[in-house]
């Protein structure tokens, strides 16, 4: 068995569409399973929908209009079995109704919880399953649409945030797949959620089907897990950055995790947790190039003559500095300021202390939230809090590279040439990556040449 997931990148219209169900009919004597996100786009329009309804209730019939539209050109031109098609569309219709009775729902009572919003936010996946499945009956492959609550993929955690519980999953999932795929159906799972132990729709981030694909692999025991996107696979460093960057044949399970972890968008950071257990190799495939060969990722660590194998970074970043005489030195500070954040679900992405400052790395869109929250606490022993934006992350990443001494002072001094100052650096936390941060405007020349140092030394 494989599981194969495609994202929003690989699904945008009805000639997306076609491209991935020839691939997967391709592919049926290994048993595909298929774990599927939004069409392109949708879940932005999802929670911009939401966000409108709060404060304009006229907002909704032009939202519900768009997704209806979207999604009806893609029935009419993809699937041309007319009892199918019927089927299919009426499918999306009872979505894009119940939907709008939600965000009128929301706009009535003026208010959104965290837990509405995230089954707001599965519309998109829903849709987007019948669309597939849909495309795949007509093409003569059985297939079957499925939600993710409806079949046991188990979560707990905040809203918004869901964590699968792997070993539910891998006893009740099962039971729901294995008739379909001895009958020769094939399984299409939406991404992206999971259902609580009450039964109601939790959502495991923005780009968590990646993550969800992983789980599926995990309780099926799969052989391998493939992400079709629009890319060929990791690079060297971000397209956006240099066209010098080199394709990554094989990364390690760390290495991936990490290269997402600080900003490559390729994968979802979560995604290998659930491989890790049973070995499972996830491969990056590029949908719109399917002969390229992509990016391998496994449990063996290869360290390469450079070491590094990959330079990211990630704009999207602000810093919290709390600073005071002795905060270094007051147990239990560090857990008054965390609990608060975590309180507003706010994530704390590093944390670097010394005795006159603590500094909180967070995404940048909560920087002013955070902010106020920390503020209004009021402590001993802090004199100031100061919001640091404007700024960015850079990471090096490749196994060895705790190992290998030199290194760093390679990197750093390539930095030093140009004459970018380094705000701040941590080392250490991982063995195959460590990251600094720069002033945001140093950004892109300063990745450049640290990719330019390591890979087109010119001299
Ligand atoms: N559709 C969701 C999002 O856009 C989940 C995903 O794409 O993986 O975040
Ligand atoms: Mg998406």
């Amino acid at each position: 068995m494989v599981v194969m997931k495609f994202g929003g990148a690989s699904l945008k219209d009805e000639k997306s569409l076609k491209q991935i169900s020839k691939i997967i009919k391709k592919r049926i004597p290994e048993q595909p399973i298929i774990v599927l996100s939004a069409v392109s786009g949708v879940t932005d329009t999802l929670v911009r929908a939401t966000n409108q309804a709060l404060v304009n209730e006229s907002s909704i019939v032009e939202n519900i209009n768009q997704l209806a539209a979207l999604h009806r050109k893609i029935v009419a031109e993809a699937i041309s079995s007319p009892p199918i098609r019927t089927e299919t569309q009426e499918q999306i219709e009872i979505l894009l109704s119940r939907l709008e009775r939600l965000l009128y729902g929301i706009a009535y009572t003026g208010e959104c919880t965290p837990r509405t919003r995230d089954l707001v936010l599965t519309f998109g996946e829903r849709m987007a399953v019948h669309l597939l499945a849909g495309r795949l009956n007509t093409i003569s492959c059985p297939a079957k649409a499925l939600f993710a609550d409806e079949i046991d993929i188990v979560a707990h955690g905040s809203w918004g945030l869901g964590t699968a519980d792997l070993e539910q999953i891998q006893c009740l999932l099962p039971k729901h797949l294995d008739p379909l795929i001895q009958n020769g159906v094939i399984p299409v799972i939406t991404g992206f959620f999971g259902r609580t132990a009450k039964n109601l729709p939790i959502t495991f981030g923005r780009g968590g089907t990646d993550y969800s694909a992983a789980v599926v692999a995990d309780a099926m025991k799969t052989t391998q897990m493939e992400v079709w996107k629009d890319v060929d696979g990791f690079l060297s460093t971000a397209p956006e950055i240099t066209q010098d960057g080199h394709l990554l044949e094989y990364l390690s399970y760390e290495e991936a995790a990490e290269l997402a972890y600080f900003g490559a968008k390729i994968l979802h950071p979560r995604t290998v947790e659930p491989l890790m257990v049973k070995k499972i190799p996830l491969i990056i495939k590029n949908t719109f190039k399917t002969e390229c060969e992509g990016t391998v990722i496994g449990p063996e660590r290869f360290t390469h003559k450079q070491v590094i194998k990959s330079v990211t970074y990630d704009k999207e970043i602000a810093v919290l500095r709390i600073y005071g005489a002795s905060v270094g030195y007051q147990v239990g500070l560090l857990k008054e300021l965390v609990t608060a954040l975590s309180d507003c679900t706010i994530n704390i992405k590093s944390v670097i202390t010394s005795q006159t400052s603590i500094n909180l790395l967070i995404d940048r869109k909560d920087l002013n939230e955070g902010f106020e929250q920390l503020t209004q606490l009021n402590l001993d022993f802090v004199d100031k809090i100061e919001p640091v934006d404007n700024i960015a992350l850079i990471a090096v990443v490749g196994e060895g590279l705790a190992e290998t001494s030199g290194l760093a002072a390679r990197v750093f001094s390539t930095v030093a040439k140009l004459g970018t100052n380094i705000e701040m650096i941590s080392s250490g936390a991982s063995r195959v990556a460590f990251y600094f941060i720069v002033n945001r405007p140093e950004l892109e020349k300063t990745v450049k040449s640290i990719h330019d140092e390591f890979f087109n030394n010119k001299g």
